[in-house]
């Protein structure tokens, strides 16, 4: 018998998913043995304006390897006087005291950052411009959300007169994650979005990410779903986690950016209060080790201290897939480790057909962190602050299962094949959203 060609029906459709990775404040030393062994992160690459001068030589190394330079302008930390630091002044446009105001500046003044930064993109070869925005405080009906909205199109109108027609604009909602729950406020998205001229829309949604409670999961999911009508590109900023992977399988987003061990989520708590002490050197976040096990991250000194415990060594070890010595390559290379799980968790989304995704996070990644988190638990790790953090993750996780079995069923319901999808004028994908 000849070979058997197998059908490609609507059932096969798959819609690629993609992994945007924040560059933060790593430097090129730092990231010179990642990229040695394991190439670039990610393809998609956000650089903060802020940190660019000091990252040159890291940002021509990510040209050279094919990367695709995305260019968060800053503007919502350079306005806010809790957030604003002497390296965020390091932001081409940002003031050298106080906080940008976009908001009392003349009209000529706004004109001129639109047009730096627009210039600043072109002149640097980045391909993609999230446009300034601020964080929208309690909700989209506030005179912010419409600057931002006029800010988005002024830019678009910007980068079109220099000769960046081919740079893409996108959009970046910041909002507390709990806004989304309410209809009205989506409404006033949608109507307030529906003719901004950007490709995707950035969800960076505060007091939500990788350490999100099942019913935040349940919401954020469903309440971008609720969004899709927008026809847009949908990405989970600062998201990492089964929070992230949750949001992919579920076809919420197709998209999220994230640093290598940190930036899983996002606050702003207090971006609006002058902080009383600031250290001078700000060294960012120590390292931690992603443990799939327990959807989360531990010290480097946590990860020692469970390393004496042969069980716990175990369960806590990725595969030799991802890391082939496990946990000791887990501990000496976490941040080759993030990049090669991410990798392997996000190539596994792209294998399974839509429709079949929820069903597959469900049997298989979810099933099996619950299952691994279950076993951690049981084992008494000799610190009773772990032994309490592993308890939490055990139970979180188990309450996730659940929560996500039941939004399965409302999503295969009310939103049948409805996926999010990257917009990419580069690769030639069409703005439009996959058929319901
Ligand atoms: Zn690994």
């Amino acid at each position: 018998m000849a070979d058997v060609i197998p059908l490609r029906g609507v059932n096969a459709k798959t819609t690629p998913v993609i992994d945007i990775w924040r560059v933060g404040r790593l430097h090129h030393v730092q990231l010179q043995n990642v990229i040695a062994q394991v190439g670039l992160p990610a393809e998609n690459v956000v650089i903060d304006a802020s940190a660019a001068l000091e990252q040159k030589n890291l940002i021509q190394d990510i040209r050279n390897l094919g990367g695709r330079l995305i260019l968060d302008t800053n503007v919502a930390e350079i306005s806010s006087v809790g957030k604003v630091s002497k390296r965020l002044r390091n932001a081409p446009w940002a003031p050298e005291v106080g906080v940008l105001s976009v908001s009392t500046m003349s009209a000529s003044d706004r004109t001129a950052l639109v047009d730096a930064i627009a210039e600043y993109a072109v002149e640097h070869g980045y391909q993609r411009v999230i446009a300034p925005s601020h964080v929208l405080k309690g909700g989209l009906n506030t005179p912010v959300f419409d600057l931002d909205r006029a800010l988005c199109g002024e830019l678009r109108t910007a980068l079109d007169r220099i000769g960046g027609s081919y740079v893409a604009v996108d959009y970046c909602l910041i909002l507390q994650h709990t806004v989304l729950k309410v209809s009205e406020e989506r409404e006033a998205i949608k109507l307030g979005l529906k003719n901004i001229p950007f490709d995707n829309l950035w969800i960076r949604a505060a007091g939500f990410g990788s350490d999100a409670t099942p019913a935040a999961i349940q919401n954020f999911i469903w309440n971008l779903l609720l969004l899709h009508s927008l026809r847009r590109g949908m990405i989970a900023d600062y998201v990492d986690g089964l929070a992230a992977e949750s949001a992919m399988y579920f076809g919420a987003v197709s998209a999220v950016s994230r640093g290598l061990v940190a930036s899983g989520r996002f606050d702003v708590g207090s971006w609006d209060k002058v902080p009383k002490n600031r250290s001078p050197q700000d060294s960012g976040p120590p390292v931690r080790i992603p443990v799939f096990g327990i959807d989360g991250t531990l010290t480097r000194q946590e990860f020692q201290l469970i390393g004496s415990n042969p069980r716990l060594r175990r369960l806590v070890s990725c595969g030799r897939d991802c890391c082939a010595s496990g946990f000791s390559d887990m501990e000496q290379a976490p941040k080759i480790h993030a990049v090669r799980s991410r990798r392997l968790q996000i190539d596994e989304i792209n294998s399974v057909p839509d429709l079949h995704r929820p069903s597959h996070f469900l049997s298989q990644r979810m099933s099996r962190s619950k299952s691994l988190a279950i076993q951690i638990a049981k084992i008494d790790s000799g610190s009773e602050k772990l032994d309490r953090k592993f308890a939490k993750a055990a139970k979180r996780i188990t309450e996730a299962e659940r929560s996500l079995q039941e939004l399965e069923v409302r999503v295969t319901k009310d939103f049948g094949r409805s996926r999010a999808f990257y917009a990419d004028r580069f690769a030639g994908v069409k703005l439009g959203r996959s058929e319901k």
